[in-house]
C-alpha cells in the first residue's frame, strides 16, 4: 500500500489514575500509536501490558492489520506497560527498546530513519528515564510533525502542571525539562505516554521554554 502521507493512528490513548478502590495504587496503561509509512513500513510504539494481547490483536484488525503486517516495534521505554506485547510481532525486523535494537538474538543500535524516505526517525529524549527515546514523524495526515513522545510527556495537562510528570517519575528532570521544549519546537502534535495527542501551540512552546529555563 503507497500513501500520499504517513498516517499516524493513535490506537488507544493511555491513561494514569490513582486507583478507585486503593488509594495507594494506580491504574496505568500507555498510549498505543500505530504508524503507517509512505513506503509501506507499518510501526507500532509502545505495546500496553502483557495482559492486552487480544485487545491490541483488535485494535490492528480495526485499522485492516494483522499481527504480522507489524515490521517494527519500538517502545519509548523499557517500563511494563509499554513493552508487554512485544511477543505479538514475531515477524517484526526490528523490536526496540529505548535505541537498543534487537531481532531474535542479534542486538545493535539504532537511531535515526525508520523508513525509505527518511521521515520516520527515533530520537533520544532522556528524562522520564534516561533512555527513553520518541518518534519523530514528518509529512503526517494531519499537515504536521507528530512526535510519538511517550512518557516525556504524561499527558497535555501536565505542561501546565509539573506535578503530573514529576510525580509519574523522573530520573533526570533538567534533561527532561529541556526535552520536553525541544520536541515542543519540533512537533505540530504530541502523543503523550498517558493521555490523548495534543496539539502544540506558541502558549504550551512558551510554557515549556519558561520551564526548561527554570530547571536549566
Ligand atoms: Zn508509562
Amino acid at each position: 500500500m503507497s500513501l500520499n502521507r504517513n498516517q499516524v493512528i493513535v490506537l488507544q490513548a493511555g491513561y494514569s489514575h490513582i486507583d478507585a478502590t486503593d488509594a495507594s495504587a494506580m491504574r496505568a496503561n500507555c498510549s498505543c500509536t500505530l504508524i503507517r509509512c509512505r513506503d509501506g513500513t507499518n510501526i507500532i510504539v509502545d505495546t500496553f501490558t502483557a495482559w492486552d494481547g487480544e485487545h491490541l490483536t483488535s485494535l490492528l484488525a480495526a485499522q485492516g492489520l494483522q499481527v504480522d503486517d507489524i515490521h517494527v516495534v519500538i517502545c519509548t521505554h523499557g517500563h511494563s506497560d509499554h513493552v508487554g506485547c512485544n511477543y505479538l510481532f514475531r515477524r517484526a525486523r526490528l523490536h526496540m527498546i529505548g535505541s537498543c535494537a534487537s531481532k531474535h538474538d542479534l542486538y545493535l543500535n539504532h537511531e535515526g530513519a525508520l523508513d525509505a524516505n527518511g521521515e520516520v526517525l527515533v530520537e533520544k529524549t532522556p528524562g522520564h528515564t534516561l533512555s527513553c527515546v520518541s518518534v519523530l514523524v514528518h509529512n503526517t495526515q494531519l499537515g504536521g510533525t507528530v512526535g510519538v513522545c511517550g512518557d516525556l510527556f504524561e499527558r497535555c495537562e501536565d505542561v501546565d502542571d509539573e506535578n503530573i510528570w514529576l510525580t509519574a517519575g523522573s530520573e533526570n528532570e533538567k534533561s527532561q525539562a529541556q526535552e520536553r521544549y525541544r520536541m515542543a519546537q519540533l512537533c505540530s502534535f504530541i502523543v503523550p505516554g498517558h493521555g490523548p495527542m495534543f496539539a502544540v501551540d506558541e502558549l504550551i512552546c512558551a510554557k515549556l521554554k519558561q520551564l526548561a529555563e527554570k530547571y536549566a
